[in-house]
């Protein structure tokens, strides 16, 4: 099924303000929020949906890659934790949301006992080298993280301060009368839970380091700075729910093809014989080398195409193509037999240049391809 673009969900303009942003959510997370419509799986898919798009638009690095490359650059399709959020997650979104502390939310619909707050572990971040071909086509790449998880043999116990409700109360009297306010207990995190056993080998959290090797699915037509996200694959956090692993895409310059957009552009020599009498020329493409045909009487400067030889589109609209811009090479130096025939031709008309208009300049050729 199609994604639906996040503006459209939230139901805001493309140049809508943070505070926009946060007030259309609001008003949906409150229309569709599950304690609101019990049992009724439409509301819950329009809550995820909106939750979704909120935690992308909320985010000015995300609205910005999302701007820029849709639903992929953010993590949002295929294989990158799926495109969706979890209740967990979007509950520990509403800390800003609501109010924060805590209690915004439970407050709000006078108590639902949805009050303990999901801590989240931290993210983690690595780079990645791909090369020119992986970029065009896609590729998966096997990569080694270092992340913290939950030792084997960690137990938990009701945290004593705020018996396992994650949230410390206190009655403060006012003008107004007693208010009581709740925030987040600072003994246990907000979790409820303490550690209670751990193995030797685990830190104060329970955690240890752990080396993992994670098998991601890089689509065709990444960028340079891009990042990715594999959400729950960054370090875990004792009663909470991972971090993301975020992969900050690095290309690696292709020493004979350029990359342009989706396009890569080629420059090739021929000699000034094979320009004027045609030849048949191998050129190196992302998928190995092809053959290609040189008309007789080619121009230097003319740009031939290879269609569909480029690079994936990352919205999935197609491939690029390859531009081979064809340059005509002068001898850098002549034997006295090469110069007398030269000299020789020296005076046929044939060969005085003689542009006229149906020749284009490097520019115009330039504008027609693009
Ligand atoms: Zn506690």
């Amino acid at each position: 099924m199609a994604k639906r673009d996040y503006y459209e969900v939230l139901g805001v303009a493309k140049n809508a303000t943070p505070d926009e942003i946060k007030k259309a959510y609001r008003k949906l997370a409150i229309q569709f929020h599950p304690d609101k419509n019990p049992d009724n799986p439409e509301a819950e898919d329009k809550f995820k949906e909106a939750a979704e798009a909120y935690e992308v638009l909320s985010n000015q690095e995300k609205r910005q890659r999302y701007d820029q490359f849709g639903h992929q650059g953010v993590g949002g399709n295929g294989g990158f934790g799926g495109g969706g959020m979890n209740m967990d997650d979007i509950f520990s979104q509403f800390g800003d949301i609501f109010g924060g502390g805590g209690g915004g939310f439970e407050s709000f619909f006078g108590g639902g006992g949805r009050g303990r707050r999901t801590k989240k572990g931290t993210n983690l971040r690595v780079k990645l080298k791909l090369t020119l071909k992986e970029v065009a086509n896609g590729v998966e790449k096997k990569i080694k993280v270092k992340r913290h998880v939950l030792a084997d043999g960690v137990t938990f116990t009701t945290c004593r301060t705020c018996q396992g409700t994650g949230q410390v109360k206190k009655v403060v009297n006012t003008m107004l009368g007693q208010m009581v306010s709740a925030s987040t207990c600072p003994a246990c995190g907000g979790n409820g839970q303490m550690i209670d056993k751990k193995p030797a080998e685990a830190d104060a959290r329970g955690l240890i380091l752990k080396e993992e090797v994670i098998a991601i699915n890089i689509p065709g037509g990444v960028a340079d700075g891009m990042q990715l996200s594999m959400s729950g694959k960054g370090n875990e956090t004792a009663g909470g729910i991972a971090g993301d692993l975020l992969i900050v895409i690095e290309e690696i310059e292709d020493e004979i093809l350029q990359r342009d957009g989706n396009n890569v552009v080629y420059d090739l020599y021929v000699s000034f014989i094979d320009a004027a009498l045609g030849a048949q020329v191998e050129v190196p493409t992302i998928d190995g080398k092809v053959k290609i045909k040189i008309d007789a009487a080619t121009q230097s400067g003319k740009m031939l195409r290879l269609k569909g030889k480029g690079i994936k589109d990352i919205n999935g609209y197609g491939k690029g193509d390859q531009l081979i811009h064809v340059n005509v090479w002068t001898p850098k130096q002549l034997s006295k037999e090469e110069k007398l025939i030269l000299e020789g031709l020296k005076d046929s008309e044939n060969f005085k240049p003689d542009p006229g208009n149906s020749e284009k300049s490097f520019f115009d050729k330039m504008k027609e391809f693009f």
